[in-house]
């Protein structure tokens, strides 16, 4: 049985004292221990937040990452500095990283093993855009993203990491996609990963469903057979939001 995951993506949101304040709040509530909850805080609250997270079973992820160690390179931040502070788990190739700064499936491929090094869960993102669901090349863009991004991986590696699937149109929109459309690409994916790394990687590797999730539509999107959790922008933000959707995951 794969563990249902609820991830909340923070994006440019919260300073330290407002992260470190949700945290506290967060701490304090009975999460249903059958759920993996993370939360993905900005670069600069991940260290407070880490502290206030020490002894729970919330999990800590940040929302990218540079691909090599350590080097000249302005302004990135290193798996290993991440796994310093405690983080388990990193978002990669989220849309927003694919659309404004320029990230590829190439470097993203780049990251997703390097953190695999470093022994960070990737949470690698994949969705179309409404023209490409328009133009009905869902099957496609999806593929060519969930192939390009673990290129190279073993079946192992798969197994144990974590995709998500954000339609780009469902992002910050509030339109979600159909409990019924999020599932039929979502095993479209488990197909993908079968043909490339087998049956037994498909079945175990973890497939999150992103866009517009809030407490309302989380249950009928959890009960699908091929989605194993959400990845939660906007309603992350406020404690009462988070926990209703983790309460409905199940
Ligand atoms: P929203 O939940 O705000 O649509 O954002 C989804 C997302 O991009 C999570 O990574």
């Amino acid at each position: 049985m794969r563990q249902i995951i609820i991830a909340g993506n923070w994006k440019m949101h919260k300073t330290v004292a407002e992260a470190v304040s949700f945290v506290q709040e967060l701490k304090q509530k009975e999460l249903n221990p059958a759920v993996q909850v993370v939360v993905c805080p900005p670069f600069t609250a991940l260290a407070p937040v880490a502290e206030v997270l020490k002894g729970s079973n919330i999990a800590l992820a940040a929302q990218n990452m540079h691909w090599e160690s350590q080097g000249a390179f302005t302004g990135e931040v290193s798996p290993v500095m991440l796994k310093e502070l405690g983080c388990q788990y990193v978002i990669l190739g989220h849309s927003e990283r694919r659309q404004y700064f320029g990230e590829t499936d190439e470097t993203v491929n780049r990251k997703v093993k390097a953190a695999l090094a470093q022994g960070l869960i990737p949470i690698v993102c994949v969705g179309e855009t409404l023209e490409q669901r328009e133009a009905g090349i869902t099957e496609q863009v999806v593929a060519s993203q969930t192939k390009g991004a673990l290129q190279g991986l073993t079946a192992e590696q798969v197994a144990g990491l974590v995709i998500a699937y954000e339609p780009v149109w469902a992002i910050g929109t509030g339109k979600t996609a159909s409990a019924e459309d999020a599932q039929q690409v979502n095993r479209y994916i488990r197909q993908v990963v079968a043909s490339e790394f087998g049956s037994a990687a498909a079945e175990a590797v973890r497939i999150q469903y992103g866009g517009s999730v809030k407490a309302s539509n989380a249950k009928g999107l959890m009960s699908q057979p091929d989605i194993d959790g959400g990845l939660v922008g906007g309603a992350s933000l406020k404690v009462e939001d988070f926990v209703g959707i983790i309460e409905n995951s199940l």
